[in-house]
């Protein structure tokens, strides 16, 4: 047996052998490596780093350890590995190792030691939101809007409690984190304590309707989904007969499949009906959609550790967008949201276009 010198990467010592004797089938999906022209950021060079650091045949460091950082979580690889490998739960484990070692990069490290504020501005977020006549602290139901939502965008938290009040009733609003932010940065340690926490916080509620499908349950967050919790996308798939055709929406209008939403969770026709809905039809593709989707740079914390590289995904696949025709990109993730804004793109949200189509019934 090998003698591993990382014990967190003790179990992942399947996967890392897998990569590591690979003849690399996946290599064209990484959108780093793409970017970056990078044999060592594919996900079988970054397996391999890692690989050798955890048997003790290189020597830890920050250099090499910062190349678990070069992974945006989208799981494409996993798409294109017969053996369905786990890279990007890995490369989270190996982020972990660096940072128990003090290794990680100092980007990282500042998300990490960031928590205490992004809790604080949820819960004044959160506090804000109080008013909300769909907020109810003794609901049975429960709503998870996610830090990226809540910390950055009121306006669409503020859609997303008008679509609970007209499909679903009232909720009560979970105040803690999932983890997500911590992990990428690869303080494991907080994010475990984080994803307790608001396991806790959700027992007891009949329904767990999760707004930021990265909170759900891909990846490691398999309790949230485990315990029965929904996207807020797909509640609402579940009542296409609400929503009316909106007629000022702009053409063409192009849904982009968030990893997390789709290959993390495996959720792809519920956005395309819902918006087919709403457009009167169905919307526009990207030529790579569904399992084939290209990410939008803006996952596993690369806008923060690598804003280069996330910065040229995103422009790759809004050039991806306008050979297609170009128009509005719809997602449902406020990451990718921004991501797409920031590099120049006409981006929207699903959850203002459902809020607004639901009024549009009220009419
Ligand atoms: S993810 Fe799969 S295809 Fe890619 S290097 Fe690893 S084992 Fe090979
Ligand atoms: S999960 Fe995505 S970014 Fe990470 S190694 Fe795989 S393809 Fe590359």
């Amino acid at each position: 047996m090998t003698s591993f010198k990382l014990p967190l990467l003790q179990n992942r010592e399947a996967a890392l052998e897998t990569c590591a004797y690979c003849p690399k089938l996946c290599r064209a999906s990484c959108p780093v490596a793409d970017v970056e022209s990078s044999e060592t950021l594919t996900p079988w060079g970054k397996m391999g780093l890692a690989w050798y650091q955890a048997r003790g045949s290189l020597e830890l460091n920050s250099s090499y350890a910062a190349t678990a950082w070069g992974c945006s979580s989208c799981f494409a690889c996993r798409e294109h590995c017969d053996h369905r490998n786990p890279v990007a739960e890995t490369l989270l484990d190996a982020r972990a190792e660096a940072f128990v070692r003090g290794l990680e990069p100092p980007r990282a490290r500042s998300v990490a030691k960031a928590e205490p504020k992004r809790r604080e501005r949820r819960e004044a977020s959160l506090a804000a939101l109080a008013d909300h006549p769909a907020v109810d602290p003794h609901a049975k139901s429960a709503l998870l809007l996610g830090c990226a939502y809540s910390n950055q965008e009121p306006d669409l938290c503020r859609a997303a409690l008008d679509v609970m009040l007209r499909i679903h009733g009232p909720v009560r609003l979970l105040s803690g984190c999932c983890g997500a932010v911590s992990r990428a940065a690869g303080d494991a340690e907080t994010a475990q304590r984080e994803e307790r926490g608001l396991l806790g916080a959700a027992q007891g509620a009949e329904q767990v309707i999760v707004l930021d499908p990265g909170c759900a349950g891909a990846g490691r967050q398999e309790g949230l989904r485990a315990a029965g919790a929904l996207t807020l996308i797909e509640l609402v798939a579940q009542r296409l007969d609400l929503l009316e055709r909106l007629n000022d929406m702009p053409y063409p209008t192009r849904w982009h499949d968030p990893c997390q939403l789709g290959r993390g969770l495996g959720v792809y026709e519920a956005p395309r009906a819902v918006l087919t809905r709403i457009l009167g039809e169905a919307p526009e593709e990207f030529a790579r959609s569904r399992e084939e989707a290209v990410c939008s740079g803006a996952g596993g914390l690369l806008p923060v550790t690598m804003p280069d590289a996330s910065g040229r995904i995103a422009a790759a696949r809004i050039a991806d967008h306008e050979e297609a025709g170009g128009g509005a990109i719809v997602t449902g993730c406020a990451s990718s949201l921004r991501r797409f804004r920031k590099s120049g793109a006409e981006a929207l949200d699903i959850v203002a276009l459902i809020a607004r189509s639901l009024a549009a019934g009220d009419g």
